[in-house]
């Protein structure tokens, strides 16, 4: 199963208590997923089409605890995908229709279909929550963690998806950003804080605790690659030191002899011979009295001076 598929199962089993959050979420899947129709008569139904069985039920649910209408539910096979089924319920023509319509904010006031999200349903912080939710489980999805971090929320209007931000603005953790994708408008966030955030917001706390686990796991391994990273960069640059140092000593050896150079040179210039993989710390302890790191590298150079004098170049 996806991470989006488990995020929706968690996230539909979540029943709003308020009655506001309630129409608040009914909205937001309405608005996503719904579909009017309106027959000769001048009737009007509504479907509304999901792939999930457990967002399917929950509009059924809602639609019984809310309106008392009791929705009929079809299910048939995607076409293209034979795996998946397509889950549409239906609610058929009744005198309450046109009340329903606009108090999910299908329809204004006048009748007229409302692009965007009609104010009254997002007022409260409550409901902003379970219409995020609504959002989410009408036309979310989210990445496993363990690859890249992105959830996103898919519209096909645009006005839509700026009012979506919007609504996500006034949660001051969230920084969503739209991008486009054919005909789509694609709401997004990227960042793992942002993400772990939204799940939080939306109440899908069993997921949120399983994108923190693989998020921690998958930290801790980028910082012990960094460490080793660092480590192989380092050791190569010192091996290289040393195989420089070398090479500077035996030039003075050939050319003038180790016993010119003054004793504290001398003698740190034979054990850098006698051991070429050992660090410029090593080194210092193996002095008498024992040197720090920086009085070895200071030596170091010094040696380093004399061959630029003695090198032919
Ligand atoms: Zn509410």
């Amino acid at each position: 199963m996806s991470f989006s598929t488990e995020t929706k199962n968690e996230l539909a089993r979540i029943f709003p208590e308020k009655h506001c959050c309630r129409i608040g979420e009914l909205a937001a899947l309405t608005r996503l997923d719904g579909t009017l129709h309106i027959d000769e008569n001048q009737h009007v139904s509504m479907v509304i089409t999901t792939e999930s069985s457990p967002v399917a039920r929950k509009i059924f649910r809602l639609f019984k605890e809310l309106y008392h209408i009791e929705p009929k539910i079809h299910v048939q096979r995607k076409k293209r995908f034979k795996k998946n089924f397509l889950y549409s319920v239906r609610v058929g023509t009744s005198p309450k229709m046109m009340r329903i319509l606009k108090e999910l904010g299908v329809l204004g006031d006048d009748g007229e279909i409302l692009p965007g999200i009609k104010k009254a349903l997002i007022k409260k912080k409550c409901c902003r929550r379970s219409y995020l939710r609504g959002i989410f489980l009408g036309s979310g999805s989210i990445n496993n963690p363990e690859g890249n971090y992105h959830l996103e929320l898919i519209t096909n209007n645009s006005l839509f998806a700026e009012e979506v931000v919007k609504l996500m603005d006034q949660f001051p953790e969230l920084q969503a950003k739209i991008s486009q994708r054919k005909k789509s408008y694609i709401v997004y966030l990227k960042e793992s804080e942002q993400i772990a955030a939204f799940l939080n917001i939306i109440g899908a706390h069993r997921t949120l605790l399983e994108f923190e686990n693989i998020r921690v796991i998958k930290d801790m391994r980028n910082k012990v690659n960094r460490l080793v990273n660092c480590d192989t960069a380092n050791l190569k640059k010192s091996v290289e030191a040393s195989l420089r140092q070398i090479k500077q000593i035996k030039l003075i050896e050939e050319k003038i002899g180790l016993n010119k150079l003054p004793p504290r040179l001398r003698e740190i210039a034979r054990l850098r011979l006698e051991n070429p993989d050992s660090s410029l710390k090593e080194l210092g302890e193996m002095l008498d009295p024992p040197v720090g790191k920086s009085g070895v590298n200071h030596r170091l150079r010094k040696i380093e001076a004399i061959a630029e004098k003695l090198s032919p170049s």
